[in-house]
């Protein structure tokens, strides 16, 4: 690649995470001259740990109103799957009073509707993708398995079944004999389940992003590895300030996962109130072959992966910022909660942990949109969601900077719920 794109980029994505990295493709397959820049090398944020997912069926946000009863614990249990660092109470408030604004019924109507809209786009979104670059062997489409194992969490999970199914998710029941029939190395102690037959799991989400990187590369995308601090617009575009040579582009992509608010905030003038959600995983390089597709446990709170590259244990959720070092403790915690799931403990020898930062917006949406004259466009705050809506995000954005891409009428797409301007 010359440096011709880098001097008058048609686009510079700030953020190579999966989205920033999927969005760049796109761009660039619809003829722009993009140039991404990270900090890192690309795929090392949150994109490069998560749990493999393609959770179409995620369709409600994480929290509901019991966030408020389990406060104290969430205050007092450094180790509970979901976990609130006192010190970081102050910063988290009002974030927590947006998230309980918006568990009324009105706008959780609002939030379902939007991340439902997204989900039932996303897996045929990364079938073009993955077509696209001609690797769709990434992605397993066998589907996902939430399971229980207490008698009394079974009108629970018939429960969420209804509501599932309100919202047109496919779901199916499964007795313990069908579970043990297809996962035969599960504990004899699972109940039932809920199977989703329209999700699946990707066997390495940082491949994912390199076979990405890789394809985008090849298509004539530079990739510079600065630090963006600061930007400004100006008449013909926008004005970035790095760590290294500042560098001007007709458009700029904020992609930064959690932490696109200050860029936002310098280029736009909003402050959007995002946050992060902690994550962690602990990956198990000895373990293969125990499970056929991600199984979620519905008391223990977390989920289990095959991958590649041995079992992946991912979940948990904390409230610390993300200046805070990780508390790896909880990832080890992830491998004490699985005993007792299978017949025989897991494996943790040569296990790796690993912390994220899941970019969160207190409606559980995205930020998804184009302004300041199409100056600047906008791809951030897709929570626990990231990776599955990777590719229809990507498809959104090539259609808000290139409307004629649409071939016809120069109409937006109906990126509405998840506008900048709504908060
Ligand atoms: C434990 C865990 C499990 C998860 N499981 C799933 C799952 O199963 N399915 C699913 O769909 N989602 C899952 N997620 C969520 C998903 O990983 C994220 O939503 C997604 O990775 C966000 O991608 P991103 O590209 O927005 O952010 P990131 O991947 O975090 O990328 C942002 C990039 O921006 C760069 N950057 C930031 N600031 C600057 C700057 N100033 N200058 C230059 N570069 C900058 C960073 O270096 C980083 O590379 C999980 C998350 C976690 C933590």
């Amino acid at each position: 690649m010359s440096d011709h794109a880098t001097e008058h980029p048609d686009i510079a994505v700030v953020g190579a995470g999966i989205i920033g990295v999927a969005c760049a493709l796109r761009l660039a397959r619809q003829g722009l001259r993009v140039v991404v820049i990270d900090r890192q090398e690309p795929g090392h944020g949150a994109s490069f740990g998560n749990a493999g997912h393609l959770a179409t069926e995620q369709v409600f946000p994480i929290a509901d109103l019991s966030i408020l009863r389990r406060l104290p614990a969430m205050l007092m249990d450094p180790m509970g799957p979901l976990r609130l660092d006192w010190k970081y109470l102050p910063r988290a408030l009002p974030w927590f009073t947006r998230l309980l604004l918006n568990l009324r019924p009105a706008p959780f109507r609002r939030t379902v509707a939007g991340i439902r809209a997204l989900n039932e786009s996303s897996l045929g979104a990364w079938q073009r993708l993955l077509q696209d670059i001609s690797r769709p062997d990434l992605l397993r489409e066998d589907g996902s398995l939430l399971m229980f194992e207490r008698a009394d969490s079974r009108p629970v999970i018939e429960a969420l079944q209804a509501r599932m199914q309100q919202q047109q998710v496919p779901v199916d029941y499964w007795q313990a004999n069908v579970i043990r029939e297809t996962a035969p190395q599960l504990s004899e102690g699972i109940q039932g389940g809920l199977f989703f037959p329209g999700t699946g799991h990707f066997l390495d989400p940082y491949q994912v992003v390199c076979e990405l990187v890789h394809a985008a590369r090849t298509s004539g995308v530079q990739f510079l590895k600065q630090q963006v601090l600061g930007g400004q617009l100006h008449e013909h575009g926008v004005a970035l300030i790095t760590d290294q040579q500042p560098l001007t582009a007709r458009r700029v992509l904020i992609a930064c996962g959690a932490h696109s608010a200050k860029l936002t905030a310098a280029l736009t003038g909003e402050n959007v109130p995002l946050d992060t959600e902690r994550g962690y995983h602990l990956m198990l390089p000895h373990e293969h072959d125990r499970l056929p597709f991600a199984v979620t446990s519905l008391e223990r709170k977390f989920i289990m992966t095959p991958m590649a590259d041995g079992l992946r244990l991912a979940g948990t959720v904390e409230f610390a910022g993300l200046n805070r070092p990780p508390t790896m403790e909880r990832a080890w915690q992830l491998h004490r909660l699985s005993k007792g799931l299978f017949s025989r403990d897991l494996n943790a020898e040569d296990a790796t942990p690993w912390m994220g930062f899941r970019p969160s917006l207190p409606d559980s949406l995205p930020i998804i949109d184009r302004v300041c004259d199409g100056k600047v466009l906008l791809a951030f705050g897709h929570q626990h969601l990231g990776l599955t809506q990777a590719a229809i995000t990507a498809e959104l954005i090539g259609q808000l900077a290139v409307p004629e891409a649409l071939g016809k009428s120069h109409e937006l797409p109906v990126t509405e719920p998840y506008r900048l301007d709504r908060f």
